[in-house]
């Protein structure tokens, strides 16, 4: 980074597009190069995921997050601007900021978009996506604003993390009976977190899992894998002292084929039963053609998420277009793919490059890795002196105006959030938080 005759860093204009944990600490990355850095979000508040993804009652690794991203919030090379979309349609285009002057643009949108497997009823009410249903919880809008009734019965379709957090909200926060997960493939190739888990042990029916295992052995042994593990595992687990009403089963090789609905009411989940077959280091399922019901009133898919096709970046298959190839550098770098070559000055990170892929931590890592990148390709054009870059913030400031975007600057948000803290005083609850933008806004005029 070259740097003025007085020392002063003299960096490059640079706008980072979303600020969850990989917009963050890419921001971060970026002025502590010496970088003047826009940082535009969807969201009102700042800590995407970070803030409306981690369970509810996390409070503790939620209020260590929010500090660290005050912190880079509050750094006066970075401005921030919520409730601003990127995206076509939106209240800026990727074309548009692309005119506005900037060294670079580093796209950290998240995973938006959303998988669905193409199945019969999957668009039913009472079927949702799990993205959805945890926004709706964790109370961003509009999603807070709209209902996600659970019913009695709910088969989860996946297995990781997110299916935990899901039973987890069904077990203690509804009025559920029993939770299902469903598995395509065996308990071998579960992919939730052991110490995840330990939230829903108290819901967890341990005969059911034991039946459950008698009901597949043939099939693992048949891969290869030995179920008397499974058993020895589950004895010295520790069991939960308490026990919640809702109890939680799995159900292993089980493909999801079609909701099965009466009168546009969800009644089961139709599944056909797989096999494992191994390819290498692959575990895979293979239908075995025999179709059973799972009955329930309620089905939530927790298979992981796309990214935004309308966000308005190349876009095949779930994932934004990178430059092909092993130069690690490109695998940052946005690939049109019309003109076949990359996209000047573009980037993705987090989970915009690669979506649903694991925890903060990994999030960081991708942005910090990518913004080595992003300078080493700055160092090559001439830094911007202070007032230029100041200039291209405020085109993009006017631009908002002009359009009539109520942007919210960091300012604004912590004036929203001292309200809602006072707001969890008075109700005597851990947090509070509006559910409506609307509601936001009408803080900052009041
Ligand atoms: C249900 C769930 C629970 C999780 N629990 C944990 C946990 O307990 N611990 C943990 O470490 N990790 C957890 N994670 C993972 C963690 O949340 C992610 O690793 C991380 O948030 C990904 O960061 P990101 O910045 O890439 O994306 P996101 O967090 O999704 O942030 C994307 C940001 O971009 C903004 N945005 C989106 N589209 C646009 C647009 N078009 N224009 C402008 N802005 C846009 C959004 O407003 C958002 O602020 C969980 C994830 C989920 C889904």
């Amino acid at each position: 980074m070259a740097e003025a005759a007085g020392g002063h860093a003299m960096g490059h204009v640079v706008a980072v597009i979303g600020a969850g944990p990989a917009g963050l600490f890419a921001a971060r990355a970026l002025a502590a190069q010496g970088c003047r850095v826009l940082l535009l979000n969807r969201d009102v508040k700042p800590g995407g995921l970070a803030e409306y993804g981690i369970f509810l009652n996390k409070y503790k690794m939620k209020t260590g997050l929010r500090r660290q991203f005050q912190k880079i919030l509050s750094d006066p090379r970075v401005t921030y601007l919520g409730n601003v979309m990127v995206a076509n349609g939106g209240a800026l285009t990727v074309g548009e900021l692309r005119a506005l002057g900037f060294d670079a643009l580093v796209f950290a949108i998240g995973a938006q978009g959303t998988k669905y497997l193409g199945i019969e009823g999957e668009r039913l009410p009472g079927v949702y996506h799990a993205k959805d249903l945890v926004y709706h919880y964790n109370r961003l809008p509009p999603f807070s604003e709209q209902s996600y009734p659970m019913g009695r019965r709910v088969a989860i379709v996946g297995v990781g993390n997110v299916m935990v957090d899901i039973a987890n909200y069904c077990v203690h926060f509804c009025d559920c009976d029993a939770v299902i997960a469903v598995a395509r493939r065996g308990p071998f190739e579960k992919a939730y977190d052991d110490r995840e888990f330990e939230d829903i042990e108290d819901a967890f029916d341990r005969d059911l899992y034991r039946q459950e295992i008698a009901r597949i052995r043939p099939r693992l042994e048949a891969a290869g894998q030995d179920p008397d593990e499974l058993l020895r595992a589950l004895g010295q687990r520790p069991e939960s002292e308490t026990q919640t009403r809702a109890r939680l089963s799995f159900r292993f090789l089980a493909s999801p084929k079609r909701v099965v609905a009466e009168g546009g009411r969800v009644t089961g989940l139709e599944v056909e039963e797989t096999r494992l077959e191994r390819k290498g280091d692959r575990v895979n399922a293979v239908g075995t053609g025999q179709l059973s019901v799972i009955p329930c009133d309620t089905v939530v898919f927790a298979v992981g998420d796309r990214v935004d096709p309308a966000a308005g970046l190349p876009y095949k298959d779930g994932l934004y277009l990178t430059v092909p190839g092993e130069d690690p550098a490109g695998a940052y770098q946005v690939w049109d793919p019309v003109a076949e070559r990359p996209m000047e000055d573009v980037y993705v990170v987090g989970w915009a490059r690669r979506a649903s892929d694991g925890v903060v931590g990994r999030a960081r890592l991708d942005a910090e890795t990518g913004i080595k990148h992003v300078l080493s390709r700055l160092a090559s054009k001439a830094p911007r002196p202070g007032p230029e870059a100041e200039r291209v913030m405020a085109a993009v400031v006017d631009t908002l105006k002009a359009r009539g975007v109520p942007a919210v600057p960091y300012t604004d948000v912590a004036r929203i959030e001292a309200v809602e803290r006072e707001r969890a005083k008075e109700l005597g609850v851990e947090e509070f938080k509006f559910a409506r933008n609307r509601e936001m806004l009408e803080v900052l005029r009041g």
